[in-house]
């Protein structure tokens, strides 16, 4: 009998050594939340190491990811330590010390997405800058540093005005809106006033929001995932419906605005580019995300790879995974704290304990230590066979008569 051989040489890692299961690299992930936390769980299917950065001893990340550093990833000189120990670096979260990942690239270390792409995104009038430079349909903006200025921008693009910080937005904490002429200062105050960076964008009254999770590998190839609808609440994503319902030829624009954004952007990774459907079918960018995205937590449960699996594959350089959809149809619902503390706690478990009795439904639950009002504690997940079942199921789990979601 002939002796096994070898069919071919082991595939070599970095450093010469022989890859055992998917990647020897070891990710960093600036940022340890629930995205960072989803990251780790799909990382550990795959055997894949991910040491995360948070400066929350008990983040959502902690529980699952290999190794925990305690720190700021707003701190250059715990960002350079953190990144001597990973073979690749990212982030969950845009907020970040994008100066260091740049000079960290300079010596070599391997960030994806680019710093270059954090710092365009991590402000908003950067980012709207260049897509606009780019031909990317957007709402019209202006920068604003004075009274006079805001003024002229309200006179310019009317009431309604969109008013938002440039920095460190999240959830619409960093927006507000002015009715008329005379709000204007004190919207301008409530945001901390002109120091900080303001711009301000038309009102845009847009029929549906969309959303296109866009997933790009190290060679520049990129593949898209079905185009959901976000339906927000207070400015904050609240139920994602999977795939959106509007024709094929409106799908075809958002995800074509969606590519073409996302290939002005350097690096690799998933990428959530949230979009406007006008009433004259018109698709405008809102912002994009440089990260696994809030509108794509549904994949989890309803696509052949989840935006989890897939940003880590494009990261490591591993071929990137099919974004279809495996489920006729997915309703993400988030689970937004609606009392603090105690009362917080039992309201989103009276909700969980109706979603275990549902079929097809999914509970995510973060662990984050502190419950707040309007904080994201976890999500829900209802796949099914159509629309109809997987909104009648959110119905039931929302104890309501008809679905209307606007
Ligand atoms: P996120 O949590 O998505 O990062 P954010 O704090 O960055 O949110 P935006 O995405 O800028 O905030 O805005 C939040 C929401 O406010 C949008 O999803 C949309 O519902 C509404 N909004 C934003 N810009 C406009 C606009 N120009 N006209 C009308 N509504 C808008
Ligand atoms: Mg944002
Ligand atoms: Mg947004």
């Amino acid at each position: 009998r002939a002796a096994m051989q070898p069919a071919a040489p082991l595939p070599q890692g970095q450093g010469g050594s022989p890859v055992h299961g998917v990647s020897n690299k070891v990710v960093g992930v600036l940022g340890g939340g629930q995205l960072g936390k989803m990251l780790c769980q799909a990382a550990s299917q795959m055997g894949i190491k991910i040491v995360i950065l948070d400066p929350l001893q008990d983040c959502p990340a902690s529980s699952v990811c290999h190794e925990h550093v305690v720190g700021s990833f707003n701190d250059g000189d715990t960002v350079r330590e953190f990144a001597k120990r990973c073979g690749v670096l990212t982030v969950e979260i845009e907020h970040v010390d994008a100066a260091t990942l740049a000079k960290l690239e300079e010596q070599g270390v391997d960030c994806e997405p680019k710093a270059s792409t954090i710092m365009i995104i991590q402000d908003k009038y950067r980012q709207k800058k260049h897509f606009s430079k780019f031909g990317i349909p957007l709402p019209d903006f202006m920068e604003v540093d004075t009274l006079n200025s805001i003024e002229e921008a309200g006179e310019r693009f009317g009431y309604p005005l969109m008013v938002k910080s440039k920095r460190n937005a999240y959830d619409g904490r960093g927006n507000a809106v002015a009715q008329k002429k005379e709000e204007l200062s004190s919207v301008v105050a409530s945001l901390g006033g002109f120091e900080h960076g303001l711009y301000v964008e038309r009102w845009t009254p847009f029929v549906k929001e969309l959303s296109v999770i866009v997933a790009r590998s190290r060679d520049g190839s990129t593949v898209c995932y079905p185009v959901v609808e976000t339906i927000h609440k207070d400015n904050i994503c609240h139920v994602v419906e999977a795939p959106a319902e509007v024709s094929d030829k409106i799908k075809k624009s958002a995800t074509g605005v969606a590519e073409k954004a996302i290939k002005s952007l350097e690096g690799a990774g998933v990428f959530a580019v949230e979009l406007f459907l006008t009433e004259d079918d018109q698709i405008l960018l809102n912002e994009v995300a440089p990260r696994p995205h809030n509108s794509g937590h549904h994949t989890i449960e309803s696509c052949y790879t989840s935006q989890y699996e897939q940003h880590l594959r494009a990261i490591l350089g591993i071929p990137l995974g099919d974004p279809l959809m495996k489920a006729p149809a997915a309703i993400m619902y988030n689970i937004l704290g609606e009392d603090e503390g105690e009362a917080g706690f039992f309201l989103a478990h009276q909700l969980i304990e109706r979603a275990l009795n549902i079929p097809g439904a999914s509970v995510h639950w973060y662990a984050k230590p502190e419950m707040r009002k309007q904080r994201k504690m976890g999500h829900i997940t209802i796949v099914g066979p159509s629309k109809t079942s997987v909104k009648s199921h959110l119905d039931k789990l929302l104890q309501r008569d008809t679905y209307t979601p606007k």
